[in-house]
């Protein structure tokens, strides 16, 4: 093993030492480990394969010359604890929401719709309204509460090492909601809370986010992703990111960089080869190839990519215990629209301002969730495809041009459920194109049916006169993000806990002791929220001997 790097084309790179850490892939989570290593001494190199930072947590000026830098793949925040914001002394900050959520429907010929969000009364009395009675609030109260409990018990030991399953048995302490939340499928428990079929959707949601789930699904997958979704910040609350995505990936990448890390853009990792105790790292850039020597390497990319990277090497991504190189595949369409105007509602209760400034839930009753499911499971796109709605500029407009928030454009983000990668597959480009245009036109006329104006009729125009709308299926995000399977969490989201046998300390650890993973691919990782970068670091810092508390903190 060379103790050194070399570039085998001169212009490929000028490193010329070998690093105590190479970190694979630049997305937050990489980000994250790199400037916890750093701020720590260690020499650290980040090598990403795209011309930027940021991996799926980005701002892009997505529509050619409008001046609005939409959060191009994730938008909203829950998941990053405070901690590594106070550690990396990052400036960013993310707003709270006032309304929680709106979810239009249709009943006896009137449109009409659930409304949670701007204080009690007002909740209540739209639970009553929809319902007609007290009953589904109060248990919605009762329900969240217990999330609620869970939340602050769970959240703050994703950053500490993980917990055994009986030792966050004990810490949440309540047989009842570790049976319902962490034993039973998540449906039993919604349809023992709720009547109300869309108020059960409303709920089971949170179990389908980008995970292809449904409510009786005895692996309980819903239940890991719903657990994800309710206890971000001890809350469950999910928050605005004050400028965008793209303003948390560069206050990460300015931590980094001002402890010393350097970050390379445009250096594709090809191959790691490991003895355990030296790495060396292999890259091709537009000028040719190189290699660095490390004595670590933490791989932000998914574990398939990891995999591959060690040759193709069966069992290597799985130490950790989480989801090592099976093939994964993503469920959701995303789409990205730039408005002239938001437009109104048929249910004339709700302001369209209010209503879209919370998430927007449309064709999520329960009954809609099963169908969509059913119909997704046998290869055909949903009739009637699940999607959730948001629109960003109404909480934080600083990610539009001045001229454009005074004449009253908003951006909107679609979050399509249920749609797997499977129903996009076609032999020729033009057919996976018809495809997802099926997808959109679907979600679009679901959403058509609520509101008082169709959304296509609010959309600006690009410079070239085109409507500001781009959806992107799982096959799209693949190609452009290398996510695997077009997989918004690098695969499917694991319980918080150790595997009984083989597992991480961490939920880091890989086959060899010397490469790690950084990214969403751990076994907390998934999501906005630094945590794979962090445990990645502790583990590193904690095997060099407890520098962690004396550098670090
Ligand atoms: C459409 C969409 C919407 C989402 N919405 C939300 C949301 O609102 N909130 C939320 O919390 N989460 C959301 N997520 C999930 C979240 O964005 C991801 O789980 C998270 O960003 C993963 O971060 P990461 O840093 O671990 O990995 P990534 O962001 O995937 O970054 C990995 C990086 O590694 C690079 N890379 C890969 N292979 C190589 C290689 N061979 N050499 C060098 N570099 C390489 C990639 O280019 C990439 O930059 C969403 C994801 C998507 C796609």
């Amino acid at each position: 093993m060379p103790a050194a790097s070399r570039a085998t084309s001169p212009n490929a790179s000028d490193d010329s030492s070998a690093y105590d850490a190479v970190i694979v892939g630049g997305g937050h989570n990489g980000l994250v480990a790199a400037a916890y290593l750093a701020r720590a001494g260690q020499s650290v190199l980040l090598l990403e394969r795209l011309g930027r930072t940021g991996g799926a947590a980005v701002s892009e000026q997505t529509f050619r010359g409008v001046d609005a830098r939409l959060s191009r793949y994730s938008y909203l925040v829950s998941l990053l604890p405070q901690r590594i914001i106070d550690d990396l002394g990052l400036r960013f900050a993310v707003r709270k929401r006032g309304v929680s959520s709106y979810t239009p429907t249709v009943r006896d010929g009137r449109p009409t719709g659930l409304f949670v969000g701007d204080g009690t009364a007002r909740t209540r009395e739209s639970f009553a309204r929809l319902t007609g009675g007290e009953r589904e609030f109060e248990a919605w109260e009762r329900f969240y509460t217990m999330t609620q409990r869970v939340a602050q018990k769970v959240f703050p030991t994703l950053t500490e090492p993980l917990p055994t399953r009986e030792e966050l048995k004990r810490r949440i302490g309540e047989d009842d909601t570790w049976e319902a939340l962490f034993e039973r499928p998540l449906g039993e428990a919604v349809e023992e809370y709720f009547t109300d079929d869309l108020v059960r959707g409303v709920v089971l949601t949170d179990g389908l986010i980008g995970t292809f789930s449904h409510a009786h699904d005895p692996s309980l997958l819903q239940n890991r992703c719903f657990l994800y979704h309710v206890i971000g910040g001890g809350t469950g609350d999910w928050d605005v990111p004050v400028g965008g995505m793209g303003a948390l990936t560069d206050a990460l990448a300015d931590a980094a960089r001002s402890a010393g890390a350097r970050i390379r853009t445009g250096h594709t990792v090809q191959r790691i080869d490991t003895d355990g105790t030296t790495a060396e790292v292999r890259y091709r850039t537009d000028e040719g190839e190189g290699t660095v020597a490390a004595r670590r390497v933490l791989v932000n990319a998914s574990p398939q990519a990891l995999s591959q990277m060690l040759g193709g090497e069966q069992g290597a991504a799985s130490g950790a215990g989480r989801r090592g190189e099976s093939p994964v595949s993503g469920s959701q369409l995303k789409v990205n629209m730039l408005l002239r105007r938001l437009p109104g509602l048929k249910d004339t209760a709700v302001d369209a301002r209010e209503a879209f400034s919370g998430t927007f839930h449309v064709a999520e009753g329960y009954e809609q969730l099963a169908e969509a499911h059913r119909q997704a499971a046998a290869g055909e796109l949903p009739g009637a495809p699940p999607s959730e709605l948001y629109c960003h500029s109404l909480t934080d407009p600083s990610i539009l041009a001045p001229e454009l928030a005074a004449e009253g454009f908003q951006t909107l983000t679609l979050f399509g459920l249920l749609t797997p990668a499977e129903c996009f597959e076609a032999g020729s480009a033009s057919e996976r194109d018809a495809l997802r245009d099926a997808a959109l036109a679907r979600t679009l006329a679901e959403l058509d049916r609520h509101l008082a104006e169709p959304v296509g009729d609010c959309l600006a125009h690009d410079a070239d006169g085109r409507p500001c709308i781009e959806a992107k299926t799982p096959r799209d995000l693949e190609g452009e993000l290398r996510l695997p399977g077009g997989h918004i969490f690098h695969g499917d989201l694991s319980f918080p806990w150790a595997a009984e046998e083989g597992g991480g300390r961490w939920g880091v650890e890989t086959a060899h002791p010397n490469v790690l993973l950084c990214g969403a691919g751990s076994v907390r990782g998934g999501g906005v929220s630094g945590i794979g970068g962090h445990n990645a670091a502790m583990a590193v810092l904690e095997a060099e001997g407890g520098r962690v508390a004396a550098q670090v903190r």
